[in-house]
């Protein structure tokens, strides 16, 4: 995470404090961010949220490092730079406040005729989001009192709603955690600002891990028997049921994340917030879209029994895992780098793929790829691209590895192997998850072909599939 300074030109909105005062400004930001262009749009959102318009960029992001920053004060020597002189010497004494994710403006008024004619300074300390409310609001919708059940046939029988584990526990999590307890990635993306930009892995019980109240203790005991109880062999039925809670549980936060919003936007009235919150709406409303979609097709092979309709290819590894996880996304870019789908079309029909791990037979665990038939066209090509990879001598280990650390937020690490990895490669891994889940960093064409090379050292046998159909 880097300091960045950048200079905007502004002018004051009607709906400015100073607006009959003020005729330009020139607003000097100091920020953390995770790049420079991740600095550029969080600042920008800022000074909009202040209610200027942006007229012109001065400076772009300049990364302040502590070697050039002295150099960087005598750039700043006038007298009415006095006090931002005083504040970029003392920056490292601020470095905790950045890393709560702190920003800071200096104003450079320029007055209408007859009112400020010489520029001044105003400083503006710490201005956080306001997360209280938010986070209030979160933890109330993930409570018990507020779960349904997603089952088709949901209706009177769905009397007690349970906390349902999205990730088997007993043989799964347990087999990783160390006295109850196992990393995972602290928080949501909400999150991102308190940590200074960055997500990062934290110890956490097992208990609350990857819960959701989205089935009755009926339909979870009835339809989920076949996988909570039996290590996977892999019969269609319980690869089936795997990717179904995936996609069950992906609903029911994508539910409680559109009511979030909506509630959200009900509680603000600054223009800048309400439109950034408006845009939200709309990507998550086409997300949740998709995904009822898809739960819709689910649903009709599972009231068929049509589990054949599920494709899957399973690697078997005979290591102690390391990590396990449950998750589902869109497969945009392939192993080539090759464009699949474009995520930002909300006219797009998007084709789903879900990743877990699951406990097999011989203390073996499996590395899970399964995909709805009628999300084939997108997944066998996603697929074929995990098979030249393969064949053109990537390690297997490692592109299994980029792949869930890049594509699954409900994962959970065990602390015997991540307490021995090196400094390195937890920051690397950190970055990784960063990049991928932060709103300003745009995803790269190329991202599953490189990184977090050799970390895993996992190992795997040659896969089993489903018949593929090419
Ligand atoms: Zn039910």
């Amino acid at each position: 995470m880097a300091i960045f300074f950048i200079t905007f030109q502004v002018v004051p909105t009607t709906d400015n404090e100073h607006y009959d005062m003020i005729e330009s400004a020139i607003s000097h930001c100091w920020t953390v961010g995770y790049d420079p262009q991740s600095a550029f749009l969080k600042a920008q959102f800022y000074v909009s949220k202040d209610n200027w318009k942006i007229k012109n960029v001065e400076n772009p992001p300049i990364e302040v490092t502590e070697e050039h920053l002295l150099t960087f004060c005598d750039l700043l020597e006038s007298d009415t730079e006095l006090a931002h002189f005083d504040f970029a010497r003392n920056i490292k004494s601020l470095k905790e406040e950045f890393s709560k994710g702190a920003i800071y403006f200096f104003y450079e008024f320029l007055g209408r005729e007859g009112k400020i004619k010489k520029p001044i300074i105003l400083t503006s300390s710490s201005n956080q989001s306001k997360l209280s409310a938010f986070i209030d609001k979160q933890r109330e919708l993930a409570k018990k009192e507020n779960g349904r059940c997603l089952h088709f046939d949901s209706g009177n029988k769905c009397n007690e709603i349970i906390d349902a584990h999205s990730i088997q526990r007993r043989k799964s999590l347990s087999s990783i955690a160390e006295y109850g307890q196992i990393y995972v990635v602290a928080g949501a993306i909400s999150d991102l600002k308190k940590n200074g930009e960055k997500l990062i892995y934290k110890k956490a019980g097992i208990n609350k891990f990857s819960t959701f109240s989205g089935f009755c203790k009926h339909h979870d005991n009835e339809l989920f028997k076949v996988i909570d109880e039996s290590p996977l062999i892999p019969t269609e039925q319980q690869v089936f049921l795997y990717a179904y809670r995936s996609l069950c549980r992906a609903v029911f936060v994508k539910e409680n994340s559109l009511e979030l919003i909506n509630s959200q936007i009900k509680h603000h009235d600054n223009k800048a917030v309400k439109e950034l919150l408006n845009s939200n709406k709309i990507a998550t409303v086409f997300g949740l879209g998709n995904l009822n979609r898809h739960k819709s097709e689910y649903d009709n092979s599972l009231k068929n029994k049509s589990y054949s309709d599920i494709k899957y290819v399973l690697f078997i590894s005979k290591q102690k895992p390391s990590v396990v996880f449950s998750g589902l996304f869109w497969p945009d870019f392939d192993f080539l780098g090759r464009q699949l789908q474009n995520l930002r079309d909300y006219e797009t029909k998007l084709e789903l793929i879900t990743i877990c791990s699951a406990p097999m037979n011989d203390n073996n665990w499996g590395f899970l790829i399964a995909w709805h038939k009628n999300s084939s066209i997108i997944c066998n090509s996603f697929m074929e691209s995990l098979a030249t990879a393969i064949y053109n001598k990537c390690d297997i280990g490692d592109l299994l590895f980029r792949l869930v650390i890049s594509n699954c937020e409900n994962l959970a690490i065990s602390p015997q192997w991540w307490e021995k990895l090196s400094e390195d490669h937890k920051e690397k891994i950190s970055s990784r998850v960063t990049s991928m889940a932060h709103p300003d960093i745009e995803i790269k064409h190329n991202y599953l072909m490189h990184g977090l090379e050799g970390i895993s050292q996992w190992q795997f046998e040659e896969p089993i599939s489903s018949r593929i159909g090419i």
